[in-house]
């Protein structure tokens, strides 16, 4: 077994499993300066980039408003879209699969890539194989997966961890680049040159030597879709740098695994996302590649197609009317790259694949909100709804915040804070009572603590408590009003 074999072998490391809440994970990634260095540049450079790029079109709403309402019809008649693509799909010569959980979906494409006799797999940036730990269960059956993406290649050979959606080495500057393409590169298949340098030119020259022999001897690919068009069965990638491509059109075999979200009716509706994506992921006004192919064609691509549907939670995100604007998503990252929150705390401390604000929603609602972690990512917002503005889809993710802390708070969770609003809502529900509560509060007020107890600590490290008036302003009212 090679090392490269035996790193993505593993499962401690580069996947999220026992990570921390957020607010312990946050903690030490805000005292690391590098990263918050690094994040501050990447995003702010992004973000202003994406800001010209939106500017440009006087009809940016209307497309916004239009991706909403694609999105919301497609969802709300799911079933009958998603049958209507695996039609599509087998009359081209694909085969559909469907995996209601990351083991099915995993035990799919394993089986698959083990039908081939293959033992390695190239694969095409997907969140969705990310999602379920595809890399972490071919490796257990002895396959080894190869990102071609840059930045996933870059989080691969650092034996690291994705910290943001479409640049998942956010976290990284150009020499920690250069040091783990030195370091690692051999241990996975061509060397890093001699003498490599930090400059951009030079290490994506490396990657492209390195990549270029595995694309020339896969037979197998693995990727995921950013859309799929029910009406033909066509599944679109969008790309900036053309590895995916290579992926998709030099195996004998392609497997796609796409979460069912993903679908969009026609290609009239598919035209408003790739104006959409484009804009809001990279600031670029198309993207370099759109890929699309339609199940197989005789002597042209794969002639073995695959498409593993997948569910692993969508389907119950589906049944929350307010949570279920989640599903909307195009993974374009612009709410990463304003969020506040993200650019201090960094991609790796929502513990998850999806990073940041859509992060915030979505995996509470994939893997519900029992674990700690879990439970802890909807306050993981100042809900200043700057995450909002940017949606190129309008995702109000503000209010599904603060739906899921509902739902956190209702299932014993943040005990303090329900006990507190349980009480507040019934003060302020008792006139009497809030006055009688307002004069005590008054009358106590040289008692009181500079500094919040318990959790409310840390509110009150960086501000001070607000002092209150000798008498309140109801009884001062009562005395002064003409
Ligand atoms: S929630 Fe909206 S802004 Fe954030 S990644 Fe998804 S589509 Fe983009």
């Amino acid at each position: 077994m090679n090392s490269a074999r035996s790193t993505a072998g593993g499962t401690g490391d580069r996947t999220f499993l026992g990570m921390p809440a957020f607010p312990q994970a946050a903690a030490r990634a805000v005292r690391d300066e590098r990263l918050r260095a690094n994040l501050r540049h990447a995003t702010h450079t992004i973000r202003d980039k994406r800001a010209r790029a939106v500017a440009e079109l006087a009809d940016w709403a209307q497309l916004r408003a239009a991706g909403k309402a694609v999105k919301d019809h497609t969802l709300r008649h799911l079933d009958r879209y998603l049958v209507q693509l695996e039609e599509a799909v087998t009359a081209a010569g694909g085969t559909v699969h469907w995996a209601a959980d990351a083991d099915e979906a995993n035990r799919i494409v394993t089986g698959l890539v083990r039908a081939t006799g293959e033992r390695e797999v190239v694969k095409v940036k997907s969140m969705a194989t990310q999602e379920i730990g595809l890399n972490e269960a071919l490796a257990a059956a002895g396959i080894t997966a190869y990102e071609t993406d840059l930045a996933e290649l870059i989080v691969q050979l650092g034996d690291d961890r994705p910290s943001h959606i479409l640049v998942p080495a956010i976290h990284r500057n150009r020499s920690e680049i250069r040091e783990i393409f030195a370091d690692r590169m051999a241990a996975w298949g061509r060397p890093a040159p001699e003498g490599l340098t930090d400059s951009p030119a030079e290490l994506a020259e490396a990657a492209r030597l390195h990549l270029r022999e595995k694309f020339l001897r896969a037979r197998v690919a693995v990727s995921g879709a950013n859309f799929m068009v029910a009406e033909t069965g066509t599944l679109v990638v969008v790309e900036s740098e053309g590895n995916g491509r290579m992926c998709l059109t030099l195996p004998d075999t392609l497997i796609s695994v796409v979460g069912i979200e993903k679908v969009v009716p026609t290609w009239r509706d598919l035209e408003v996302f790739l104006q959409l994506l484009p804009r809001s992921s990279t600031a670029e006004r198309m993207n370099p590649y759109t890929s699309l192919w339609t199940g197989t064609t005789d002597g042209d691509g794969p002639s073995d197609v695959h498409l593993v549907l997948l569910d692993n939670g969508r389907t119950a995100a589906l049944a929350d009317q307010v949570g279920r604007q989640a599903l909307r998503c195009i993974r374009c990252s612009a709410c990463l790259n304003v969020c506040p929150v993200y650019e201090r705390a960094g991609g790796h401390a929502y513990g998850s694949v999806y990073p940041g604000p859509i992060g915030a929603i979505l995996t509470p609602q994939l893997r519900g909100t029992a674990s700690e972690l879990d439970a802890s990512l909807p306050y993981a917002s100042s809900l200043c709804g700057a995450c909002y503005e940017v949606c190129p889809v309008a995702i109000d993710i503000p209010e599904v915040l603060v739906h899921l802390r509902e739902r956190v708070a209702e299932q014993g969770g943040h005990q303090l804070e329900r006990a507190a609003m349980t009480a507040a809502g019934y003060v302020l529900d008792h006139p009497a009572a809030l006055a009688a509560a307002e004069r005590l509060a008054s009358r106590t007020r040289r008692l009181h603590p500079r500094r919040m107890p318990g959790p409310g600590r840390a509110w009150t490290d960086t501000r001070d408590l607000p002092e209150l008036p000798a008498e309140p302003f109801r009884d001062w009212w009562r005395r002064n009003r003409p």
